[in-house]
């Protein structure tokens, strides 16, 4: 017997799941979410207390996920003792894969799954796609709510007779179907992409859209191919950055502790700094600011990363974390910073993590929405 279909929500400890999370419990109470969160041991106590803050709103579990549970180490531990002190880095990302992805897929088993991603409706990027058919992204924030696996099968040419007799069904009047038809009749190609006609058949109408894929599925594996009906097919939102800021403030929740400016002096110039993102402390993909921000706010953090600087591996490019830690190259990096701050271009933005300069797309969604 089929199981039945779960719908599943990975809390990073960063700021846009935790508001879909924020979100989806107001707007879709009727969905019976199971959140988890995979927990590496190394991360931020900020962020360990948000995950506890956002359980307590959420009035259920956040399923703490451990990559090899029942080890006396902690997950990330474990795995450098296994991998013999070779340090994850953005070439070789085994501890997203083995602490992040691996827990998921087996907290999922075969179940069929839905499970809500947090990309916002601001950024252009698709996140962490399962390759396990039993698990299907749905994306709450963005116009576009499917998947691009989802897009690319419904979009191809060959099934565009098919689109055609599913909107038929689902169009409430000929007006609108004659538009449609036209829209859905016009074959892709490099000069009119499956992104052109998706954006056109959204801009017509995202509910009539959805309607049409949610029966598309039904002739599919997906796991939403056996639901009766999906609540989310009605969702016209697009979420910015602003917007997730607003979430989690009303909520009472608030933004991670660690986004929190704290100000500082070089030079007789004064700055602000922060930590842009949940995740490991001793992450690679944290400016170098982030890590001066580590270094004077968390130093026995700081410390313990430099302990895993062994047999010539670093977690920075070109030097290690003892030399990073003289006053001179410190004061270095505060200086480049706010002096990058003071740029007319930077200053437009009211969040800090614009002025980090944070490529949003850098990493996976699995650590840091
Ligand atoms: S936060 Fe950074 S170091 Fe930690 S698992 Fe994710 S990518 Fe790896």
């Amino acid at each position: 017997m089929m199981s039945k279909t779960r719908h599943l929500l990975g809390v990073s400890g960063g700021k846009d799941s935790a508001a879909l999370a924020i979100y989806l419990k107001e707007k879709y109470p009727q969905l019976e979410i199971e959140y988890y969160f995979c927990d590496t041991g190394k991360e931020l106590v900020e962020t360990y207390r948000f995950v506890d803050d956002l359980e307590a709103f959420l009035g259920k579990k956040i399923i703490r996920l451990k990559a090899a549970e029942g080890n006396v180490n902690s997950p990330f531990d474990f795995y450098y003792d296994l991998y013999n002190g070779y340090l994850p880095s953005k070439h070789a990302r085994w501890c997203t894969k083995n602490m992040k992805l691996v827990p998921f897929e087996q907290f999922v088993g075969s179940d069929p799954v839905i499970s809500y991603v947090a990309i916002r409706g601001d950024e252009d990027r698709d996140g962490y796609i399962s390759r396990k058919s039993n698990i299907q992204s749905i994306f709450p924030f963005r116009h576009n709510i499917w998947s691009e696996d989802v897009i690319g099968k419904v979009l191809k040419n060959s099934n565009i007779p098919l689109l055609l007799e599913l909107a038929g069904k689902n169009s409430g009047s000929v007006e609108i179907f004659d538009t449609v038809e036209r829209m859905i009749q016009k074959e892709t190609h490099p000069g009119y992409t499956h992104r052109q006609k998706l954006k056109d058949l959204l801009a017509f109408g995202a509910v009539e859209f959805n309607k049409v894929v949610f029966e598309f599925l039904k002739g599919t594996d997906y796991p939403l191919s056996k639901a009766g009906s999906f609540p989310l097919l009605e969702n016209e939102d697009v979420l910015a950055r602003s917007d997730i800021f607003n979430i989690l403030e009303q909520s009472g929740v608030g933004i991670p502790r660690y986004y929190r400016e704290i100000e500082f002096e070089i030079n007789g110039r004064k700055g602000v700094y922060a930590r842009s993102r949940s995740g490991c402390f001793f992450c690679f993909f944290q400016r170098k600011i982030e890590w001066v921000w580590l270094y004077e706010q968390h130093p026995g953090l700081f410390r313990e990363a430099m302990k895993y600087e062994k047999s010539g591996f670093t977690w920075l490019d070109n030097e290690t974390l003892e030399e990073f830690s003289r006053p001179e190259r410190l004061n270095r990096v505060k200086e480049d910073y706010v002096e990058r701050c003071s740029n007319a271009e930077a200053g437009r933005s009211p969040y800090l993590i614009d002025i980090l300069e944070i490529a949003e797309n850098e990493g996976c969604a699995a650590c840091f929405l």
